[in-house]
Protein backbone atom coordinates (compact mmCIF):
# COMPACT_ATOMS: atom_id res chain seq x y z
CA UNK A 1 0.00 0.00 0.00
CA UNK A 2 1.34 3.29 -1.16
CA UNK A 3 0.62 6.58 1.22
CA UNK A 4 -1.93 7.29 -1.47
CA UNK A 5 -3.69 4.73 -0.74
CA UNK A 6 -3.21 4.98 2.99
CA UNK A 7 -5.04 7.97 2.58
CA UNK A 8 -7.34 6.93 0.68
CA UNK A 9 -8.24 4.71 3.24
CA UNK A 10 -8.39 7.02 6.08
CA UNK A 11 -10.75 9.25 4.44
CA UNK A 12 -13.12 5.81 3.13
CA UNK A 13 -12.97 5.34 6.82
CA UNK A 14 -13.92 9.16 8.37
CA UNK A 15 -16.43 9.23 5.43
CA UNK A 16 -18.36 5.56 5.96
CA UNK A 17 -17.71 5.48 9.90
CA UNK A 18 -16.81 8.80 11.64
CA UNK A 19 -20.10 9.07 12.75
CA UNK A 20 -20.06 6.46 14.73
CA UNK A 21 -20.35 6.37 17.96
CA UNK A 22 -19.96 2.91 19.38
CA UNK A 23 -16.81 1.89 19.88
CA UNK A 24 -14.18 0.79 22.32
CA UNK A 25 -10.94 2.57 22.66
CA UNK A 26 -8.05 0.01 23.10
CA UNK A 27 -4.44 -0.35 22.35
CA UNK A 28 -5.13 -1.97 19.65
CA UNK A 29 -6.83 0.52 18.37
CA UNK A 30 -4.67 3.22 18.69
CA UNK A 31 -1.72 1.47 17.74
CA UNK A 32 -3.35 0.51 14.01
CA UNK A 33 -4.11 4.51 13.79
CA UNK A 34 -0.98 5.13 15.03
CA UNK A 35 0.94 3.59 12.24
CA UNK A 36 -1.87 4.08 9.68
CA UNK A 37 -1.41 8.01 9.85
CA UNK A 38 2.14 7.82 11.02
CA UNK A 39 2.92 6.27 7.37
CA UNK A 40 -0.02 8.51 5.48
CA UNK A 41 1.13 11.68 7.25
CA UNK A 42 4.29 11.60 8.57
CA UNK A 43 6.29 9.41 6.73
CA UNK A 44 6.27 6.57 9.40
CA UNK A 45 9.08 8.84 10.83
CA UNK A 46 6.99 8.65 14.31
CA UNK A 47 8.11 6.38 17.39
CA UNK A 48 5.32 4.66 18.76
CA UNK A 49 5.13 6.37 22.31
CA UNK A 50 6.59 4.45 25.04
CA UNK A 51 3.23 4.72 27.03
CA UNK A 52 -0.22 4.89 26.13
CA UNK A 53 -2.23 5.03 28.60
CA UNK A 54 -6.35 4.98 28.47
CA UNK A 55 -8.32 6.85 30.69
CA UNK A 56 -10.81 9.48 31.65
CA UNK A 57 -9.28 12.39 31.07
CA UNK A 58 -10.61 15.99 32.37
CA UNK A 59 -11.58 18.69 30.32
CA UNK A 60 -9.61 17.38 26.85
CA UNK A 61 -9.66 14.17 24.99
CA UNK A 62 -6.04 13.57 24.43
CA UNK A 63 -2.66 14.51 25.98
CA UNK A 64 1.13 14.20 24.84
CA UNK A 65 3.85 13.71 27.14
CA UNK A 66 7.79 14.88 26.25
CA UNK A 67 10.06 11.66 27.54
CA UNK A 68 13.77 11.29 27.20
CA UNK A 69 15.60 11.03 23.75
CA UNK A 70 12.64 12.25 21.52
CA UNK A 71 10.25 9.78 22.90
CA UNK A 72 6.69 10.48 23.92
CA UNK A 73 4.15 9.57 26.43
CA UNK A 74 0.53 9.39 24.85
CA UNK A 75 -2.54 9.53 26.98
CA UNK A 76 -6.31 8.57 25.38
CA UNK A 77 -9.56 9.40 26.53
CA UNK A 78 -11.88 6.46 26.90
CA UNK A 79 -14.78 8.54 25.27
CA UNK A 80 -15.36 9.75 22.26
CA UNK A 81 -18.14 11.58 20.41
CA UNK A 82 -17.54 9.43 17.46
CA UNK A 83 -14.70 7.49 15.43
CA UNK A 84 -13.74 11.20 13.48
CA UNK A 85 -13.14 12.90 17.25
CA UNK A 86 -10.81 10.37 17.97
CA UNK A 87 -8.83 10.39 14.71
CA UNK A 88 -8.92 13.74 14.84
CA UNK A 89 -7.10 13.85 18.39
CA UNK A 90 -5.02 11.25 17.71
CA UNK A 91 -3.65 13.07 15.02
CA UNK A 92 -3.44 16.22 17.25
CA UNK A 93 -1.46 14.57 19.73
CA UNK A 94 0.53 13.01 16.63
CA UNK A 95 1.88 16.29 15.60
CA UNK A 96 3.00 17.07 19.28
CA UNK A 97 5.13 13.57 19.14
CA UNK A 98 6.45 14.73 15.92
CA UNK A 99 7.37 18.52 17.31
CA UNK A 100 9.48 16.65 20.65
CA UNK A 101 10.67 14.36 18.26
CA UNK A 102 12.20 16.27 15.51
CA UNK A 103 12.17 19.96 16.83
CA UNK A 104 12.80 19.74 20.57
CA UNK A 105 9.40 21.44 21.75
CA UNK A 106 5.86 21.30 22.02
CA UNK A 107 3.88 23.92 21.33
CA UNK A 108 0.29 25.18 19.30
CA UNK A 109 1.93 28.19 17.44
CA UNK A 110 3.14 28.20 13.99
CA UNK A 111 4.78 24.68 14.32
CA UNK A 112 1.52 22.94 15.59
CA UNK A 113 -0.59 24.63 12.48
CA UNK A 114 1.92 24.34 9.79
CA UNK A 115 0.01 20.68 9.42
CA UNK A 116 -3.32 22.32 9.47
CA UNK A 117 -3.48 22.75 5.53
CA UNK A 118 -1.67 18.98 4.62
CA UNK A 119 -4.09 17.12 7.17
CA UNK A 120 -7.49 19.28 5.91
CA UNK A 121 -6.47 18.55 2.65
CA UNK A 122 -5.42 14.97 2.38
CA UNK A 123 -7.62 13.70 5.17
CA UNK A 124 -10.10 15.78 5.26
CA UNK A 125 -10.19 15.87 8.66
CA UNK A 126 -10.24 19.46 10.85
CA UNK A 127 -7.21 20.23 12.78
CA UNK A 128 -6.81 21.96 15.50
CA UNK A 129 -10.07 22.36 17.09
CA UNK A 130 -9.68 20.74 20.54
CA UNK A 131 -6.39 22.52 22.13
CA UNK A 132 -5.66 21.48 25.13
CA UNK A 133 -5.14 23.73 28.66
CA UNK A 134 -1.83 23.46 29.49
ZN1 LIG B 1 -2.16 20.03 21.76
Amino acid sequence: MDKFKAREKIKKHIRSQGKTEDFEVTHTLIYYWWNLLNYAIFDSILEYPKKVTIRNIKDQKGACFPLKEGFVGLQMDKEFDNKEQFIEVLVHEMVHAYQWQVEGKMTHGKTFFKWKPKISQQLKLPFGRFVEVQ
